[in-house]
């Protein structure tokens, strides 16, 4: 009998192909839900998983004793609990490197569109109301030549880095280690949080979610930014305290802000859908046709090694 695995999502064909010799059941379209995610685990090999599926002890218990690997279809892996998984002697995978460059693009939009002003520009425009090119219209603060505080400096954080470059920015680092080969590639500078955040005139974050990250960015840290300053986030929503954030937006205690990612997706904090100078996007960081083949053949193929008695090639724990 073929292993039994799980897709809890609709995902792109090339994540499929590496599965052909398994017993695959996708779940659905849409995001299936504790109850349907645990009734289909019971029994499976693997699971694959996404953002949108929490696989806690819970999932873990109710897949069973036979669950080898769960394979993530994300970098972040801050929605399974991988202690959890540890413990069971379960291998848990992610998929690295792949969506770089295009979510740098995505944190690249959202700074540019923040401070630009393009989302306030667009619904002018759809409303009706826009009358005529005026001298002070929609004006904003430059991209071009400014300053870029850069907190957290891996994959995604060192492609928006070498973006800002192209745009003659000035580009400052934050990580848990220094970065010294990439310094010298893209001119990047390292400074502490604090520092950062008062010296740069955008601000984008590229840490992952964990205890030492939640709220990273709260009422203290947003008060250090000058008030000309932009802040993008595309890492993981609580990363960035919502209230606080909304508050300094709406107080113009900074300039504007660029969201792709949100505490309680997908609910968006109420008082940041009612303010102009935030950009929203609906977690679209990777969401390239390419790049989501790439995460989707990636993750398969962590199921397939694993399930064939083969090392995984992206494991987080194990
Ligand atoms: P990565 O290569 O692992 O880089 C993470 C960076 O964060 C590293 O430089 C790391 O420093 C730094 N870091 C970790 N903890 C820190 C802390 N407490 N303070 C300061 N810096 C810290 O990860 P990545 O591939 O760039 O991805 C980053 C995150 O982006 C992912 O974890 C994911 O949650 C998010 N993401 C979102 C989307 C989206 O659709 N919006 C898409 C892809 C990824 P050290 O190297 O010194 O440890």
């Amino acid at each position: 009998m073929p292993e039994k695995v799980i897709v809890a999502r609709e995902i792109p064909e090339a994540g499929l192909r590496p599965l052909e010799a398994f017993d695959v059941t996708v779940l659905s379209e849409r995001p299936p839900g504790r109850e349907a995610l645990m009734e289909a685990a019971r029994g499976a090999g693997g699971l694959l998983t996404t953002v949108t599926e929490k696989v806690d002890a819970g999932v873990l218990d109710a897949a069973g004793e036979g669950l080898k690997v769960v394979a993530n279809m994300a970098v972040g892996y801050d929605n399974v609990d991988v202690e959890a998984a540890t413990g069971r002697g379960v291998v848990v995978t992610n998929t690295p490197g792949v969506l770089d460059e295009t979510t740098a693009d995505v944190a690249f939009m959202l700074l540019l569109a923040a401070a630009r002003r393009l989302g306030e520009g667009e619904r002018l425009v759809r409303a009706g109301e826009w009358e005529a090119w005026g001298p002070k219209m929609l004006t904003g603060p430059d991209v071009w030549g400014k300053r870029l505080g850069i907190v957290g400096f891996g994959g995604i954080g060192q492609a928006v880095a070498r973006r800002a470059r192209g745009f003659g920015m000035q580009v400052a680092y934050t990580a848990r280690s220094p970065k010294e080969d990439a310094e010298h590639e893209v001119g990047a500078r390292h400074l502490e949080l604090d520092d950062l955040l008062r010296q740069s005139d955008f601000v984008s974050l590229h840490t992952p979610l964990t205890e030492e990250t939640r709220h990273l960015i709260g009422a203290r840290e947003l008060d250090l930014m000058p008030e000309t300053a932009v802040l993008v986030n595309t890492s993981r929503g609580p990363i960035v305290d919502e209230a606080a954030l909304a508050d300094a937006l709406s107080e113009r205690r900074i300039f504007a802000a660029g969201l792709d990612v949100y505490e309680e997706e997908p609910r968006v904090y109420p008082k940041l859908l009612g303010l102009e100078n935030v950009v929203l996007a609906p977690h679209i960081g990777s969401a390239s046709i390419e790049t989501r083949d790439k995460m989707a053949g990636m993750a398969a193929e962590n199921v397939r090694a694993v399930l064939s008695g083969e090392p995984a090639q992206n494991p987080v724990n194990l």
